[in-house]
């Protein structure tokens, strides 16, 4: 059995994880490193839906999409958006320009390891923002990289060739505790335990219920956060082109006339494909593209989200957030579809509704009704947003324009870290998702280098 010590062991191989190794190697190569991932390797990671045998979630013990080496972002669009005004509070903890700096040099990893050649998009001088403006919709500042699902792919196999001969990697490895015992972490795993001088924690979103555990049990203070929640869009790409060929991601943010909430658009994929996502047993709706042409698809799909934070006497904002998908889940044993004309018509989507439209949807996911699973509130401003961004892009509220539901943006508690990103136990790092400050793959990326430094003696 083996019970071995690393100088630094690693919890979860996502972005923030594995950007943490690479630059830990780069400064100090001779350092002992162990990653922990509770999901399979990069090559070994395989989503069973197939739209024809299995067409919807299976349910599988470690989902493929959100485990394993790359972690949440393996198979996502790759969109790396270097700003600090989405994508997480990074900059409050580290600084501005900080931020900023470290994103710019994750880009430059990114593309020295395969992704060389992918556009840079930039809302910089761009006449879009004074049409949004002209039509009450704010268009927030953002340099995003566009990788794609498939070049994100090649950027993470490439790390891991550079990796895998200097670091110990433990796939299907989940951690189960983290013990501070004397100056150094002990990490027990289902069969056996390991011992670092630092640990870092990085366990994504998909790890939000474990690291609330930690937590505890380490007596680290945390914070409630809020959650996104809302449907995804799907439509013919051609409507959104004007913007998604320039800017690509346009994050637009709108505040509605009847409640005064802001209802903002998340992650927009041109050319794309909505898929569906399983957080601890719930499954919800996401959505990608790929950066190669022979790939892409008709559509464009991008969410439209409202935050809710709930602090007293109920502050569980995500609990909240997860019984509306379980209740969508019920309802449509899954993932439900509804056409826009059948929701401003107050009825439900059919089959025979679906297959009648001109748009091919790239889920298979329920026909079925939005409005008895997301709460009126919610609807309305989604809806409200729907007329606002016709404005700007005519079709978007077309009767044909798909929606899905639900689609969630869980964040985790923020967990109390200083400037370090170290917890009030010294050497215990907690970074990325699970820390609640990012919600990106550029900031958790970002997140790990820093923390990499501050071990190395780096500023
Ligand atoms: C479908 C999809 C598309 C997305 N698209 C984008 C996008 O285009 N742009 C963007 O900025 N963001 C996107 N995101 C979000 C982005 O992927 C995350 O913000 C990012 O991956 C967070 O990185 P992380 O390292 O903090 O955590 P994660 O990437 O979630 O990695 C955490 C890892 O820890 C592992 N783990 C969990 N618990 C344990 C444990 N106890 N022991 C060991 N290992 C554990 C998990 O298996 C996982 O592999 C997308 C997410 C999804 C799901």
């Amino acid at each position: 059995m083996d019970n071995k010590h690393y100088d630094v062991c690693i919890i979860g191989a996502g972005p923030g994880g594995i950007f943490a190794a690479y630059e830990l190697l780069k400064n100090e190569p001779k350092l002992k490193i162990a990653i922990f991932e509770a999901g399979n390797s990069l090559e070994k990671r395989h989503c069973p839906i197939d739209g024809v045998k299995v067409k919807s979630c299976a349910h599988c013990p470690t989902c493929a999409i959100m485990h394993g080496f790359g972690g949440a972002g393996a198979f996502s669009d790759g969109k790396y958006n270097i700003t600090n005004q989405f994508g997480g509070n990074l900059h409050e903890y580290i600084g501005k320009s900080k931020a900023i700096q470290l994103m710019r040099y994750v880009d430059d990893i990114n593309m020295h390891n395969g992704g060389e050649g992918s556009k840079l998009y930039s809302t910089a001088s761009t006449s879009i923002k004074k049409l949004c403006l002209q039509n009450k919709l704010h268009l927030l500042d953002a340099t995003v990289r566009h990788l794609g699902t498939d070049k994100n792919y090649v950027v993470l196999k490439n790390l891991y060739a550079k990796l895998k001969d200097s670091v110990d990697f433990y796939f299907n490895t989940p951690v189960r505790k983290i013990l501070h015992e004397g100056k150094q972490f002990t990490l027990k795993t289902d069969t056996t335990s390991f011992s670092g001088d630092k640990c870092i924690v990085s366990v994504g979103r998909s790890g939000s219920k474990w690291m609330e555990q930690v937590c505890k049990e380490l007596g680290i203070v945390t914070h409630s956060n809020r959650v996104d929640f809302g449907a995804s869009f799907e439509l013919p790409a051609e409507i959104f082109a004007h913007l998604t060929d320039e800017l690509y991601e346009s994050k637009i943010v709108y505040r509605t006339e009847k409640y005064n909430d802001l209802v903002r658009t998340f992650c927009m994929n041109p050319y794309g494909a909505v898929v569906a996502e399983n957080t601890n047993g719930i499954v919800t709706v996401n959505g990608h593209s790929y950066s190669d042409p022979s790939k892409h698809t008709q559509n464009t799909n991008f969410a439209l989200l409202v935050s809710k934070h709930f602090t007293e006497p109920f502050d569980d904002s995500n609990a909240y957030a997860e019984s509306i998908a379980r209740l969508s889940n019920m309802l449509g044993g899954g993932i439900i579809v509804q056409r826009f004309g059948d929701l401003t018509r107050g009825r439900r989507s059919t089959v025979a509704r679906i297959e009648e439209c001109f748009i091919t949807p790239t889920l298979t996911a329920t026909p079925g009704d939005l409005s008895l699973v997301i709460p009126k509130r919610i609807l309305d401003g989604i809806i409200e947003m729907i007329y606002a961004l016709d404005k700007i892009a005519p079709g978007t509220a077309n009767d044909e324009t798909l929606l899905y539901g639900v689609e969630v943006k869980f964040y985790n508690m923020e967990v109390e870290i200083d400037s370090n990103l170290e917890t009030c136990h010294k050497g215990l790092y907690v970074i990325g998702d699970c820390s609640g400050v990012t919600h990106s793959l550029s900031h958790a990326s970002a997140s790990g280098i820093y923390v990499a430094r501050k071990i190395c003696g780096i500023d």
